[in-house]
């Protein structure tokens, strides 16, 4: 026998599941069949593409027994591909799924109470050690001579010996603890098997003991009969192949929470079939909320493929787009190999048109929620309006559809609005649809740029999402009507009346003083008579990147950027300007308002200043004049 220790991350998680989800311990049985059925698709995958195991027979199946009394056990085994020695040591004895380790990482304590979450993990068979003091499973290689005997109580170690067994597959041996033994029921294994396998498409047998008594002879005792009998207990169909008018839509929940390990309904079901040049049908499903890996790099793909009826993979994130990572189901088809490897799927022109059409789908199907149920689409966008974002920056083919699903914040409305309802609400000699990025939606709302649109009405969109600064100026039009950054300098040209253009003519010497002052620190200075209280504000020329894009460039490592100059606005109607107009051969003042004017500007822009220290002084000074 030899004497194994569990790897670290091993040992927390199994601290984790003993200690905080009692709520929720029957899922355990759920995770050791889905096992089962995945060693069945290997096993069965192997027989239908590899040479060597064509021949082999076997039927695929799952058996579940159970003892009662002072000593319950609860038996789980398949006729599937089992496990060697390395195997055990691998599968095991550590967490392989880095997308595991992350997640307990990053786990904060209260979601570390939600057992649901640990499913989406497929941390699955260390939930046994919920309901056993000691777990011990036997399994047999196919194609291999030797059988093992893995056994552990939980605690830190496990060991392995030689065992024995007639076919390949695996035995799965809980003895069960004071929390579990209440599994060892047939009505418990029954409705539980019901709950979360029904789908499994190997059948699914339970062995009991059935119980009847002989009518009594006149007279005499009633006389107790005992039978053991094993009966299928799953309905073993692909659900995704039944017709739809033969679906209820507590089918289709079923089978979503048996695959997703979610415990609510989805929020969206869409099911497709498609026949003609090439035959597939696809089962997609949006949960209600989204998935807690969502914005790892490494998430879990949450959608299987199958080639007729035969599982293929589960981990293939090219089968749909990468903004469409919180999508669960199924995509199966009639016209794909069997022996499909990852690197013919990626140039396959079958998978490439079930993908591109499946996106079509999805996003149609999101459209027409939108339209057809406001509440649920409100709870859409506030799961997803993220990723449908990076939708519009990666699947240029699909960006109309987007363009009508994204949603934005606004000066004008309460909540979300769509552009389209934006389009609706444009004054008729509106040029453009404003926004503004960069910053807090606080900030940006009370932006001193924004002052010329809300006096003339004009509705800007609050666009206040961190990716925001690289996709909004991506979209470039809506419809036809292009899309304006408030802090751009050509966006303002439609605020000007003759009435600004006649201050400007006014001002003019006055910018030209300013602009001397801060030579090779801004592009220009203009006149704004829209800037309210503020007496300034920076924008950037018409082409060059904002201030916010130059910080997220710089961010990514970008180190060769070309200095960048913002434009400087002045306000008019401020005292700080118009003592600039007074006291035009001050050339100290000037210098000292020039610097506070521009200093102040990037400040409220949360740009960070070159010379803090410089703008201190000149502020105090000038706070002294005053
Ligand atoms: P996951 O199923 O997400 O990989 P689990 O913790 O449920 O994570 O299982 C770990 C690994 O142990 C599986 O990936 C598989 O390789 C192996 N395993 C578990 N149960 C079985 C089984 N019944 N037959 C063969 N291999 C198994
Ligand atoms: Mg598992």
């Amino acid at each position: 026998m030899e004497q194994f220790q569990f790897k670290t991350e091993v040992s927390q998680l199994l601290e984790l599941i003993i200690h905080s989800l009692y709520s929720h311990k029957e899922i355990f049985l759920r995770e050791l069949i889905s096992n089962a059925s995945d060693a069945l698709d290997k096993l069965n995958y192997l027989t239908l593409t590899d040479e060597k195991y064509k021949g082999l027979s076997y039927s695929p199946r799952i058996d579940i027994k159970f003892e009662e009394g002072d000593n319950p056990t609860l038996t789980i085994s398949d006729s599937g591909i089992g496990m060697n020695q390395d195997d055990l040591v691998a599968n095991l004895g550590t967490i392989a799924n880095s997308g595991t380790k992350n997640f307990l990482k990053n786990l904060s304590a209260e979601a570390k109470k939600d057992s649901n979450l640990i499913g989406q993990f497929g941390v699955g068979f260390y939930a046994c050690f919920m309901v056993a003091n000691k777990v011990e499973v036997t399994t047999k290689k196919v194609g291999e001579e030797e059988a093992y005997l893995w056994s552990s109580e939980g605690k830190g170690s496990f060991s392995i010996t030689k065992a024995q067994r007639e076919a390949c597959g695996t035995d799965i041996k809980l003895y069960l603890n004071e929390e579990g033994k209440e599994y060892a029921s047939r009505y418990q294994l029954e409705s539980l098997i019901k709950k979360y396998s029904d789908h499994i498409w190997a059948p699914i047998f339970l062995t009991y003991e059935d119980i009847s008594y002989e009518t009594p002879q006149e007279g005499k005792e009633a006389v107790k009969k005992s039978e053991i009998k094993t009966t299928q207990i799953n309905e073993a169909s692909a659900l995704w192949r039944v017709a739809k008018a033969d679906l209820k839509d507590e089918d289709y929940n079923n089978f979503y929470k048996g695959i997703s390990y979610d415990v609510n309904d989805p929020l969206l079901t869409i099911h497709t079939k498609a026949e003609g040049t090439l035959e597939y049908t696809t089962l997609f499903y949006i949960p209600e909320v989204a998935p807690i890996d969502m914005y790892y790099a490494d998430y879990k793909p949450g959608v299987k493929l199958y080639v007729k009826r035969v599982f293929i993979t589960d981990d293939n994130k090219e089968l749909m787009p990468p903004y469409l990572r919180f999508l669960k189901g199924v995509i199966d088809s009639e016209d794909l190999p069997l022996n499909v490897s990852r690197e013919i799927l990626q140039q396959n022109r079958v998978m490439s048109t079930i993908r591109n059409a499946s996106v079509k789908k999805v996003l149609s199907e999101i459209k027409k929620l939108s339209q057809t149920n406001q509440e649920r689409f409100e709870k859409f966008v506030s799961q997803y309006n993220r990723p449908m974002k990076e939708g519009l920056v990666s699947d240029y083919a699909n960006k109309d559809e987007l363009l009508e699903i994204v949603r934005f914040k606004s000066s004008e409305v309460e909540g979300y609005t769509s552009l389209s309802a934006y389009k609706e609400r444009m004054k008729s000699d509106q040029k453009a649809i404003y926004y503004i990025t960069g910053g807090k939606e606080d900030s940006l709302r009370n932006s001193p740029l924004l002052n010329g649109y809300k006096k003339r009405g004009l509705e800007v969109l609050i666009c206040d999402d961190d990716i925001d600064d690289f996709v909004i100026p991506t979209i470039g039009r809506f419809n036809d009507i292009e899309l304006k950054a408030v802090n751009r300098s050509d966006a303002a040209d439609e605020l000007k009346s003759d009435e600004d253009k006649k201050i400007e003519g006014d001002y003019a010497p006055v910018a030209a003083k300013i602009k001397e002052k801060l030579e090779g620190k801004v592009k220009d200075v203009t006149i704004s008579t829209n800037l309210g209280e503020a007496p300034s504000a920076v924008v950037a020329d018409e082409n060059d990147p904002t201030a916010q894009m130059q910080h997220m460039l710089k961010a990514m490592g970008q180190t060769n950027l070309p200095a960048v100059l913002p434009i400087l606005q002045i306000n008019p109607e401020h005292k700080l300007v118009n003592m600039v107009k007074e006291n035009e051969s001050d050339s100290d003042l000037i210098s000292d308002i020039a610097t506070v004017l521009l200093d102040q500007a990037l400040l409220i822009e949360s740009s960070t200043l070159e010379n803090p220290v410089a703008f201190v002084a000149a502020l105090n000074r000038l706070i002294v004049k005053g």
